[in-house]
C-alpha cells in the first residue's frame, strides 16, 4: 500500500508514504516528468527519490510543491541532489511561508509537538530547506510537450498558498490537503476555515465524475468524496459564523456545538475563523 508508485491514469502515478500516509505524484510527458511533492525531509526525499527511479521514465525535470507543509517540501534539497537544479514550483504564498525557516534553516520545529512525526526528528533537524525557485499567484500551466499540467490556486483553504495540480488529459487532480483522506481534514494555524469551503467549490468546478482526486494524504478519492468533504468543511465555517453571530466567546465555541469533526481538532478552525470573521458578523460584547 505505501512507498512504491502506482499508475492511476496515463502515465501519472502516486505514492503513499509510509510517514503520515503523505502523498507524492509523478506526472510524465514526452518532454519533461514532474514530481508533485517531496515529503518530509532529505532522507524521506532520498527514499522517494529511488522510487522514482525505479519507474524508469527518466530524469525529473520539475518540482511542484502543493503547499509549504514540511511533510510535502522538506524532500526538495534530495530531489534538487539528485536531478540538479531544476525548477520548483509553488504559489508565492507557500514559498513566503518557507522563506521564514531560511535557506538550510535546522528544521526541527516543523516537526515538534507531532505526535506522528516523534521518530523523525532527527532527520529532519537534519534538512537543508530549498525553496520554489518559480511562484505564481493565481494559474501557472507547464507544457510537458504532449500534455498541459495546470497548477491552480482555488484560494485559501488548508494554508494561504494552496495549489492543485491538474491534468486534463488524464483525468486526474492532485489536490494536497485541501482534500485528506486517511483523516479528519486538518485545520492547522495557518488555516483559513471560512475560505476552505469556496476554494474546494473552485476545485469541484474542476472535476468530472470519473476524475481520480489524489488527496495529501491517504488513498484516491472521487468528485463525491471532495463534496462531502467540502460539505463537512461547510459546516465548520457556518457554524463558526453562527456561534460567533450570537455571541458565544471564542473559548466556548467548541463545547456549544455540534461539530462535523472531533472537536479536539478544531481549536485552531475555531481560533482562525473567528478571527477572519468581519466585524459586522460578530456581537459584541461577545459574553
Ligand atoms: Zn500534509
Amino acid at each position: 500500500m505505501t512507498g512504491a508508485f502506482h499508475e492511476v491514469s496515463d502515465r501519472v502515478w502516486v505514492s503513499r508514504r509510509e510517514w503520515l500516509d503523505t502523498t507524492a505524484a509523478v506526472i510524465a510527458g514526452q518532454d519533461g516528468v514532474l514530481l508533485v511533492d517531496t515529503h518530509g525531509s532529505t532522507r524521506a526525499g532520498r527514499a522517494l527519490v529511488d522510487d522514482v527511479r525505479a519507474l524508469g521514465i527518466g530524469e525529473v525535470t520539475g518540482v511542484v510543491n502543493t503547499h509549504w507543509h514540511f511533510d510535502h517540501t522538506f524532500g526538495n534539497r534530495a530531489v534538487l541532489d539528485a536531478y540538479g537544479p531544476v525548477p520548483v514550483y509553488a504559489h508565492e504564498e507557500a514559498c513566503a511561508e518557507l522563506e521564514k525557516f531560511g535557506p538550510g534553516a535546522l528544521a526541527t520545529r516543523a516537526v515538534v509537538g507531532h505526535p506522528e512525526s516523534e521518530g523523525h526528528h532527527e532527520e529532519v533537524g537534519e534538512t537543508e530547506i530549498a525553496l520554489p525557485t518559480h511562484t505564481f499567484s493565481s494559474v501557472r500551466i507547464l507544457d510537458l510537450g504532449d500534455r498541459q499540467v495546470e497548477l491552480v490556486h482555488p484560494g485559501r483553504g488548508h494554508t494561504a498558498g494552496d495549489l492543485v495540480v491538474n491534468v486534463p488529459d488524464a483525468g486526474v487532480l492532485i489536490a494536497g490537503d485541501l482534500v485528506e483522506q486517511s483523516g479528519a481534514p486538518c485545520f492547522g494555524e495557518d488555516s483559513w476555515p471560512l475560505d476552505w469551503p469556496l476554494a474546494l467549490d473552485f476545485v469541484l468546478g474542476m472535476l468530472r465524475p470519473e476524475t481520480v482526486v489524489v488527496p495529501g494524504h491517504g488513498g484516491s478519492v472521487d468528485l463525491a468524496y471532495v463534496q462531502e468533504q467540502r460539505g463537512a468543511i461547510g459546516v465548520v465555517a457556518e457554524t463558526i459564523r453562527d456561534l460567533a453571530g450570537r455571541g458565544v466567546r471564542v473559548e466556548d465555541a467548541l463545547g456549544a456545538a455540534q461539530w462535523p469533526y472531533l472537536p479536539e481538532g478544531l481549536g485552531h478552525a475555531v481560533a482562525r475563523g473567528y478571527q477572519h470573521l468581519p466585524r459586522s458578523q460578530k456581537r459584541l460584547p461577545l459574553i
